[in-house]
């Protein structure tokens, strides 16, 4: 039978609004231990349903195909077998309205490896760590900050998330939460396009960062040697953010070649 590649379970799946949502997976065996910040592949057949909300699809996927694609992890590194993933719909995509449709209960496949170069435990004791994102580029940050918050009481953590509207950021309730627990974390969320009621930053990351938040708010100079950044979501972002670093002296990371800024774009 074509669907017995299937080799997870939905057990969990939180809407944070239409085009946005936490889904938790429990695979049937479980898999080797990660590192925060590395992916698996999610996959489903072209002959799934989509989702209500979703387009028509701009490159129609094969009936019997296994549409996979990568995506971070954002549960704790301990765990081996209930993993959180963090999802925007592609309207007009091919895996994720699909994975929009997925109740509680519904089978789906997960790779069987999981990888990445985008390693947050790699920095270096006593480094202080800047986590940049925009939209669901902020899954790594949690597995992170799940993961480790607590041996790191000596750097200072830093989490900048982007997003248009109030309801664009997810785990903004689990970030605060950190923020008001640990005295060397701090959540910065900012906003471009805001209601009258929010009363955070109205700026794009780029500009925040241009104004020197990390230096007037933290007391954070970006030097290499000191302080570490993690730049994931809009390519449009992660470039700009990528050469503004550039001009402190950061070289982007890559295995053969370590450098203090690590990057990925989604
Ligand atoms: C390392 C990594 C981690 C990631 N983690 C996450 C994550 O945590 N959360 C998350 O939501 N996403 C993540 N992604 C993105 C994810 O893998 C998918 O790319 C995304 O979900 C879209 O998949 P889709 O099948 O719905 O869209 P696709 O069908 O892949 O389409 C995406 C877009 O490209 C267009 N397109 C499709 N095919 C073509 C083509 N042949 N030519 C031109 N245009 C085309 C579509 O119209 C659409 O606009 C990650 C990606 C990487 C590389």
């Amino acid at each position: 039978m074509v669907s017995s590649i299937y080799n997870a379970t939905v057990i969990g799946k939180i809407i944070v609004n239409p085009d946005l949502m936490i889904i938790q997976i429990s695979t049937d065996e479980p898999k080797s231990e990660f590192e925060a910040g590395q992916h698996t592949l999610l996959g489903l057949y072209g002959f799934e349903k989509r989702s209500s909300n979703s387009a028509i699809e701009s490159f129609p996927a094969d009936h019997d195909q296994l549409i996979k694609r990568p995506y971070s992890i954002a549960s704790a590194k301990g765990e081996t077998r209930h993993f959180e993933f963090y999802i925007s719909q592609v309207k007009s995509g091919q895996l994720t309205p699909r994975l929009f449709n997925l109740n509680i209960g519904d089978r789906v496949y997960v790779g069987t490896k999981i990888s990445g170069i985008f390693r947050l435990d790699e920095t270096p004791d006593g480094t202080d760590i800047i986590m940049v994102a925009t939209g669901t580029g902020i899954a790594p940050y949690i597995s992170f900050l799940r993961s480790s918050i607590v041996d790191r009481p000596e750097s200072k953590i830093v989490v900048i998330q982007g997003a248009a509207r109030r309801w664009d950021l997810g785990y903004y309730s689990e970030l605060t939460f950190l923020e008001k627990s640990y005295a060397n974390f701090f959540y910065v969320p900012t906003l471009t396009d805001p209601d009258d009621r929010w009363e955070g930053y109205q700026l794009c990351i780029e500009d925040l960062l241009r104004k020197d938040i990390l230096q007037n708010e933290f007391n954070i100079t970006p030097d290499p040697e000191r302080t570490r950044f993690f730049v994931t979501g809009k390519p449009e972002m992660v470039g700009h953010v990528s050469e503004w670093l550039h001009d402190f002296g950061y070289e982007k990371h890559h295995p053969d070649n370590p450098g203090e800024m690590y990057v990925e774009e989604f």
